[in-house]
């Protein structure tokens, strides 16, 4: 049957008409702030007292773009007669982010919890080379870092907590006052 004349138009016209009449969807950022999930993936933020330098994320970053550098440092034994330590110390941790793809394995594979997602996403640069944030920067998103969620009623602490615990505990029974155990002096003429 051949299309009646016209009928395109009418159909053209009730899109526009449907759509017209439809809530619209446009972001107006940067006036109004998006409502981002809480975990969404921003930034990576470093938690940098946890890094022990092991090398691995940037080992397993497809992209090799976590730069870090370190040096040695020796730790006097703990006791006398014990072995002297030695410890890696953090000298440089950077990402360029105009390479990072934002995969997450770099935070999965941290074996010591010292990476993070941070939901802020307001850091675009004019310079490309201005994406290579150094471990200052990658420290302060740290704080834009959500609190992990809590943990199920009656569920096992985490070994963790009760490690730091303990010796919070420790510490502070060391550095309790010793309780006074002098004698009383004895009242005059009392000899
Ligand atoms: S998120 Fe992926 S690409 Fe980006 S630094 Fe981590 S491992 Fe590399
Ligand atoms: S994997 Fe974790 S601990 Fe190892 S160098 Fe990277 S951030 Fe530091």
């Amino acid at each position: 049957m051949p299309p009646v004349p016209g009928s395109g138009l009418a159909k053209g016209l009730a899109v526009t008409l449907r759509t017209m009449t439809k809530k619209t969807v446009t972001e107006q950022y940067p006036e109004v702030q998006p409502e981002l999930p809480p975990r969404t993936r921003g930034v990576i933020g470093l938690f940098e007292e946890n890094c022990t330098v092991c090398m691995l994320c940037a080992r397993e970053c497809p992209d090799w773009c976590i730069y870090i550098d370190s040096h040695k440092e020796t730790v006097p034994a703990a006791a006398p007669g014990g072995r002297e330590r030695s410890r890696n110390v953090l000298d440089r941790f950077a990402i360029d982010f105009s390479l990072c793809m934002y995969c997450g394995i770099c935070i999965e594979v941290c074996p010591f919890d010292a990476l993070f997602w941070s939901p802020e996403f307001e850091y675009a640069e004019t310079d490309i080379h201005e994406l290579t944030h150094e471990r200052d920067k990658l420290r302060d998103w740290m704080w834009t870092v959500p609190a992990p969620p809590a943990l199920d009623p009656g569920a096992e602490e985490p070994k963790e907590l009760a490690a730091a615990r303990k010796a919070a505990d420790k510490l502070a029974a060391e550095q309790e006052p010793e309780p006074d155990t002098a004698p009383a002096p004895k009242p005059e003429g009392d000899e």
